[in-house]
């Protein structure tokens, strides 16, 4: 449903992903592991094309986007490919000067031009899925960080993506208010939404990633079950990585 075919990027001279497949089904949640600098968030920025691959080929559902030499992409088709994803970051960037429902509101209103009652009313019934509701009128600064990641995960889902993109989305949390977050993700995860995530968390990864992927130095060196690669690595490589996550 989500597939990368061979996805090479570029910065200069840096070669920072070095032909990369992965390939996700539906429903399923896919965590991205490995060492600071390997390619986590470059890979995760060339799926909703924040980055364009310097070659390879982006599928979203039935959308595919090839890259390289002889590959010209139009705008409007990397939007289209891009609507179909929502984003979280590692510091939520929330608009500051828009309450949270406000937040969740604004794809839908601006992007898909949603009459506001409606636009409200999804994001309502989102802002009470990850628990916010009661914070509906509240300035982001006014949150804790693990209500302000809530809130991001209302947002990013609002235009109803085929896929939840995560990087990095407990890093920034003490470990009790990560928790908050790694139950909502979890509870997401268990009604069927597609996810991929780069994590550090292994609590979070091991707790809702049924695959893992991991890619050191712009390589993907293992990928399997997270029973598989996190309770029984193959390569060396991810042996010794996994060791220092525990
Ligand atoms: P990770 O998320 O696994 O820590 P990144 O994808 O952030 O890794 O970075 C991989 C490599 O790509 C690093 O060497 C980083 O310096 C480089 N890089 C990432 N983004 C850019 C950019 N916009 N311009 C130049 N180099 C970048
Ligand atoms: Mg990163």
């Amino acid at each position: 449903m989500i597939g990368l075919g061979d996805i090479e990027k570029r910065f200069g001279d840096n070669l920072v992903l070095k032909g990369v497949s992965v390939a996700i089904a539906e429903g399923s949640v896919t965590a991205l592991v490995g060492p600071s600098g390997g390619g986590k968030s470059t890979l995760l920025r060339c799926i909703n094309l924040l980055e364009l691959p310097t070659s390879g080929t982006v599928r979203i559902g039935e959308d595919t986007l090839a890259f390289g030499p002889g590959h010209k992409v139009a705008t409007r088709d990397i939007q289209r490919l891009r609507r179909q994803t929502g984003m979280v970051f590692q510091n939520f960037q929330l608009f500051p000067h828009r309450t949270a429902v406000e937040n969740v509101m604004e794809s839908l209103t601006v992007v898909l031009k949603w009459p506001q009652a409606r636009a409200r009313e999804r994001a309502m019934s989102l802002l009470e899925k990850v628990g916010m509701a009661h914070k509906a009128d509240a300035w982001p600064a006014t949150l804790s960080g693990g209500q302000q990641q809530r809130v991001a995960i209302a947002r990013a889902l609002a235009p109803s993506p085929k896929v939840l993109l995560c990087d990095e989305p407990t890093s920034a949390l003490d470990p009790e208010l990560a928790q908050e977050v790694v139950d909502v993700l979890g509870k997401l995860a268990s009604e069927g939404t597609t996810m991929v995530m780069a994590t550090h968390d292994l609590r979070l990864a091991s707790k809702i990633a049924r695959e893992v992927v991991f890619l050191d130095a712009g390589v993907v060196v293992e990928t399997g079950t997270a029973e598989q690669v996190f309770g029984n690595p193959q390569r060396e490589r991810t042996k010794r990585f996994i060791a220092t996550l525990r």
